[in-house]
Order: structure tokens, then C-alpha cells, then sequence
């Protein structure tokens, strides 16, 4: 029994060493990421609830180590938001993804919203000159640029929040509140700051229409919206019964595989020229 226990101690320990050989794995990597090219943008597209017509894209982004198998975002930008590192790889996607939108529409593509996630060491790190930075190197119009920020942003000191958020609406751009409802802060920042857009996550969109509890916040969240007159968009929208009910109350724009997946930039110009063309 001893030795099974000094056994199982082993294993514990090298458990926890391979956890964190391969998160030192990951952040070493991506020290390297940006100059060796390895990240690229997909495009998810963003529909009108009513029309069905799409409104607007999400840049989200992608890692390919050039030395092995890409590796998805959940897995690394946490660490590249511990490390610091995501401030440089967040203006990247600013720039690449206002670059690319501005691209389309000297192709003549019909204006698009474009969505980029911003995390809260990236907002606490002069997030506003970045931007005004991007906007004017890429010439994209501020107006159908939205940043998402999560609600751990708007927990930071008030004073921050809203003194960068003005920075940004000064600019022109717009804010969103990404994965809205599952944050632990008041609901006060709603009327303190100027928020244009709510997205209700994933995981309240996941059991519609037949979780009533589901049901009943999506009913919430859009009411309080409706009556903030913020717009409100549904993320990880599966299904035609769950895009019925979201529509049914009135959601503005739908996300989510039903309408399609992230696309890499030349497959989602081909989607919405193909869409123009019918
Ligand atoms: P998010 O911002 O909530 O993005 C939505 C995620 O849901 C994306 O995962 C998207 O591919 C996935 N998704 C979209 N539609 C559906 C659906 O119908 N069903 C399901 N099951 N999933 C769907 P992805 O691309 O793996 O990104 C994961 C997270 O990584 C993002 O969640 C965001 O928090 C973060 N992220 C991605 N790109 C960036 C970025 O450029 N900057 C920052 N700061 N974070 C990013
Ligand atoms: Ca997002
Ligand atoms: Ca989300
Ligand atoms: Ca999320």
C-alpha cells in the first residue's frame, strides 16, 4: 500500500510537470509567433436575425506553430494574456483585421461590422492610441469597427473604464460586452458607461428552446437591452430552433455555426460574393 501511495505521488507530480513543461512549451512558442508569421485570422460571419443577410464578421484568431499542430485559442490566450505578450498580438489583430476589412470593401463588398476581441491587459495597456493608430495606417472607418470586451474589463477601477472607453467613442468605434451574463459585476457599468451592444453567451443559446430557465434569461437579456437601446447579438447559434426563438424575441443579429464557421479570409469573400450574386 506504501509503495502504491509513494507510486501515485509519482504520477501526481509528473502530471503537474507536464502541465507546466507544456504551458512553458506554448509560452515559448509564442514569444516567437509573431515574427515567425504563424498567426492568421478567420472571419465568422454575423447575420441580420430578421433578413438573414450577413451584417458583419468576428476576427478570430488562429496559431500554427511552424514546428507543430496549431493550437487553439482557449488553450493560448490565457497564457498570452499571463505573459503579457497578448498586447502585441492583440494590436496585430487590430491591424491585420481592420486591414483585411478595408481590403473588401475597396473590393466593393457591401459594408461589413467588423468585431475584434479585446482582452483586459490589452485595454489596460493605452488600448485607445492603438487603435486611432490602426484607424488611420489601414484608412477602415471607425464606425464599423466593434471592439468586444468581456465583463472582467468593465470590473477594472471605473475611472480607467470610463475614461478609455470615452478615448474610444471618441474615436468613433463602438463597444460590445462579449459572453454577457456569465461576468460576477454589477450591472450598474450599463448605464455608467456608453455600451452599444450585448452578446449573450454561448452557453445561455445552447439549451433553447427547451431549457425554460435558458429561455427566460435570453428574455432578460434582451429586454434589458431592448430597453437600454442597445443592440443584442446571440453567439454559438446551432440550430433553426434556436435561431426561431431568438428572433421571436426580437434579437438583432445571430452568430453562430448554423449561419457558418469562422472562415479564413479568401473562403468568407467568396461566401459574400456569392451572396451578392443571387
Ligand atoms: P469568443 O470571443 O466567445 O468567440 C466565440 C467562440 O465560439 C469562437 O471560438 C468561435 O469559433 C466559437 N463558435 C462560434 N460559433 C459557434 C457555434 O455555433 N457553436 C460552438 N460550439 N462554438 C462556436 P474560438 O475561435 O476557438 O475562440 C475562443 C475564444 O478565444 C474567443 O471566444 C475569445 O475569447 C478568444 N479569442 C479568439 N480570438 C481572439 C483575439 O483575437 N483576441 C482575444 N483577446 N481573444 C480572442
Ligand atoms: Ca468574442
Ligand atoms: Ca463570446
Ligand atoms: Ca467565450
Amino acid at each position: 500500500a506504501k509503495e502504491n501511495g509513494r507510486n501515485s505521488y509519482y504520477f501526481y507530480s509528473e502530471g503537474l510537470n507536464e502541465k507546466l513543461l507544456h504551458r512553458l512549451h506554448i509560452e515559448s512558442g509564442l514569444r516567437h509567433a509573431l515574427e515567425q508569421n504563424e498567426f492568421s485570422l478567420h472571419y465568422q460571419p454575423q447575420v441580420d436575425a430578421v433578413s438573414g443577410e450577413v451584417v458583419g464578421v468576428e476576427a478570430l484568431l488562429r496559431w500554427k506553430p511552424s514546428s507543430g499542430a496549431p493550437v487553439g485559442p482557449d488553450e493560448f490566450i490565457p497564457i498570452a494574456e499571463e505573459t503579457g505578450l497578448i498586447v502585441p498580438i492583440g494590436e496585430w489583430v487590430l491591424r491585420e483585421a481592420c486591414a483585411q476589412a478595408a481590403e473588401w470593401r475597396r473590393d466593393g463588398i457591401a459594408p461589413l461590422n467588423l468585431t475584434v476581441n479585446v482582452s483586459l491587459r490589452q485595454f489596460r495597456s493605452d488600448i485607445a492610441s492603438a487603435v486611432a493608430t490602426v484607424l488611420r495606417d489601414t484608412g477602415f472607418d471607425p464606425r464599423s469597427l466593434t471592439l468586444e470586451l468581456t465583463e472582467s474589463v468593465l470590473m477594472e477601477s471605473p475611472e480607467l473604464v470610463e475614461e478609455t472607453l470615452q478615448k474610444l467613442k471618441a474615436l468613433g468605434v463602438r463597444i460590445a460586452i462579449d459572453d454577457f451574463g456569465t461576468g460576477y459585476s454589477s450591472l450598474a457599468y450599463l448605464s455608467r458607461f456608453s455600451i452599444d451592444t450585448l452578446k449573450i453567451d454561448r452557453t445561455f443559446v445552447l439549451d433553447l428552446p427547451d431549457s425554460r430557465d435558458d429561455v427566460a434569461i435570453v428574455k432578460a437579456i434582451v429586454a434589458l437591452g431592448k430597453a437600454l437601446n442597445l443592440s443584442v447579438v446571440a453567439e454559438g447559434v446551432e440550430t433553426a430552433e434556436q435561431a426561431d426563438l431568438l428572433r421571436g424575441e426580437r434579437c438583432d443579429v445571430l452568430q453562430g455555426y448554423l449561419f457558418g464557421r469562422p472562415l479564413p479570409p479568401q473562403a468568407l469573400r467568396e461566401r459574400l460574393l456569392d451572396a451578392r450574386a443571387v
